[in-house]
């Protein structure tokens, strides 16, 4: 036992006790107070303080359900230290459901760690983080890609930090992106000043995954066991992990056609070399250009678009070795990754859609649709 107090967002928690309650952080041009929703689990053993964050994009909303459910699931005796759960961070963004802070579209996460005279984005930022993230021992962070994407789940994390790179393991994703993150990111500035932060990535904006949902769970989970919060718990282990290092083995595979994007790749995110990834073309099939995988890799973020400009990103694309390789096989035969493309679809075979051969003589008829 323990007589532990955690003080955040003005509150005082006593050793043992659950409290939620809405913390002001901003305020609408309408005079309005723009709220956080907060749970701390304060456990009657101490141990260390943990946040958890979700909705900094505020369209990325698998997190606010994750956080939800941590933060009704575990009671003050469950833990050996404490859980603090920021429900939303980006709350106009989430009224608004976009990514960006309204009405400037400025981003809270390039806004850490803020400065109280600046923006609004670099306000909430500041606040955020002087009242809540420096009174924490190591977070996660979550987000989903942005619209019109999906994303693998994985993790992103900072590996060149043992403590970071100890809480990425612990979060049991089989990919985990090596990278100190952009500036002004919350997990950047964090791991700077000593709170190792990792970012985890799943699936889709505007959506709850449930299969994403569970497993997340089940790795929060893990990380509070790793860090003895959740002592009897055990750590979880994926079967396989790819750290994939900074430069080189990660890319962004990118339109060089401008056009109507058709989808090749899947429902896996496991290609092989020279796979056709997508095909790009103008309204004519005239100019088409079909994107191919460039070895064996995964598809760790895809554009769900139906249209490319130039230069437009289509896919986040990871090489990947043989062994690693067969091991996903593996995992596509036991059904793990048959949540991935929820959502999107694949283009079959080509039908009527084919390009067809100029006749003088072709006549278009209605029922070469099937349908109205
Ligand atoms: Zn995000």
């Amino acid at each position: 036992m323990t007589t532990q107090q955690i003080s955040v967002g003005g509150r005082t928690i006593n050793a043992g006790k659950k409290r939620t309650f809405r913390f002001a952080c901003s305020e609408t041009y309408h005079g309005d107070a723009l709220e956080i929703p907060v749970t701390v689990i304060n456990g009657t053993s101490s141990g260390p303080c943990v946040f958890l964050t979700a909705a900094v994009h505020g369209d990325e909303l698998n997190g606010v359900k994750i956080i939800q459910e941590v933060a009704a699931h575990y009671e003050p005796e469950d833990l050996r230290g404490a859980l603090v759960c920021l429900h939303v961070l980006n709350v106009p963004g989430f009224l608004a459901q976009q990514r960006y802070v309204p009405i400037y579209d400025e981003d809270l996460n390039r806004s850490f760690p803020g400065d109280p005279r600046s923006t609004m984005a670099k306000r909430l930022a500041n606040t955020i983080y002087e009242e809540f993230i420096t009174k924490c021992d190591f977070g996660l962070d979550f987000h989903t890609s942005t619209r019109n994407r999906t994303t693998m789940y994985h993790v992103r994390a900072d590996m060149r930090d043992p403590d970071v790179e100890r809480l990425a393991r612990a979060f049991g994703t089989s990919v985990i992106l090596d990278g100190e993150g952009s500036h002004g990111t919350l997990r950047r500035v964090a791991c700077r000043n000593g709170i190792p932060t990792v970012t985890v990535e799943m699936g889709r904006a505007h959506r709850f995954q449930t299969a994403h949902l569970d497993r997340a769970l089940h790795c929060v989970a893990s990380v509070l066991a790793e860090h003895e919060v959740l002592p009897d718990q055990p750590v979880s282990w994926p079967g396989w992990t790819r750290v994939v290092a900074r430069g080189g083995e990660k890319r962004w595979l990118r339109a060089e056609t401008a056009g109507l994007v058709e989808m090749n790749w899947g429902p896996h995110p496991l290609v092989e070399e020279g796979e056709p990834l997508f095909t790009i073309s103008d309204h004519f099939k005239e100019d088409v250009e079909v994107v191919r995988a460039p070895s064996t890799g995964l598809v760790v973020g895809v554009l769900e678009s139906a249209v490319a400009y130039l230069g437009h990103p289509l896919c986040h694309f990871v090489s990947i070795d043989e062994s690693t390789a067969e091991i996903i096989r593996d995992d596509i035969e036991r059904g793990v990754f048959d949540i991935y493309r929820e959502g999107g679809f694949q283009w079959p075979e080509p039908r009527w859609y084919a390009k067809h051969e100029h006749d003088a003589n072709a006549e278009h008829t209605g029922d070469v649709f099937g349908y109205d």
